[in-house]
């Protein structure tokens, strides 16, 4: 506990294996602006083998890594899948990059032909491609309308199922396959991309989206702090203007 008056609780999930550009950053960000608003985040970390209270939870964040680290955690996360299917079905709020994203959907096949099963989680699938796309990625939340910043690199292709909504229009770069002009999704309070960078330093919006989402979740209705976010938007600005 961290002695402040709401409190929220995040899941770690595989820190060491799935930490790549940074997406740590993303954790520390949320911990960040929630102290600024005197909310504390209690931070638990799940690795292979151990096994989440999905009741405890109302966040989850879970980053990229590449196939061989992909594999192992897919194959422990069968052994999570239906706790983390309850979580989702009951809107925690869950933040997924580029790895972790596509492991939520039903499966990625990778460049040697085999393929790592997902959680299934959300109607989606990815299929690695033979051209990675790797650059500054810049797109449009659909429901905000915000713009994303974001590193993107990744050759797994992911697909969404007709029943699925993307989280974002790209305007530069590949985002969720090169093809279709989305990045991400967005399921319920799932948001998976494929933004690294990290991602929530350069995108206080979607951060403080995050943050009202898992008050709203409790059923908090403190009233929502604005808080400084000049550096952050700097560095958001600049990142607008990088090429790809
Ligand atoms: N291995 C996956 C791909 O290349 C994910 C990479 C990542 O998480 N950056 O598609």
């Amino acid at each position: 506990m961290t002695g402040k008056v709401i409190n929220l609780d995040l899941c770690y999930l595989y820190p060491k294996l799935l930490n790549i550009y940074g997406d740590r950053g993303n954790v520390l960000t949320l911990s960040y602006r929630c102290s600024q608003r005197n909310i504390g985040l209690n931070i638990t970390t799940i690795g292979i083998g151990e096994s989440v209270d999905y009741e405890k939870f109302d966040l989850y964040f879970i980053g990229g890594g590449q196939d061989e680290q992909q594999l192992l955690v897919a194959n422990d996360l069968q052994e999570k899948k239906e706790t983390l299917i309850k979580a989702i079905e009951k809107n925690a709020i869950f933040l997924a990059i580029c790895g972790g994203y596509q492991l939520l959907g039903k499966y990625y096949k990778t460049p040697d032909g085999s393929e790592l099963k997902g959680i299934d989680a959300l109607d989606l699938y990815t299929v690695a491609g033979n051209k990675r796309m790797i650059g500054n990625v810049l797109c449009r939340e659909i429901e905000s309308e915000e713009t994303l910043v974001g590193f993107e690199n990744h050759s797994g292709k992911t697909f969404l199922g007709k029943s699925l909504k993307p989280l974002a229009k790209v305007i530069r770069g590949g985002g969720n396959n090169g093809e279709d002009g989305f990045e991400g999704v967005r399921y319920k309070n799932v948001f998976g991309t494929y933004l690294h960078g990290s991602l929530l330093p350069k995108n206080p919006f979607l951060t403080d989206k995050l943050i009202k989402l898992a008050l709203e979740r409790k059923g908090i209705s403190a009233p929502f702090i604005n808080i400084d976010s000049s550096i952050e938007d700097i560095a958001h600005k600049k990142a607008v203007n990088l090429s790809y």
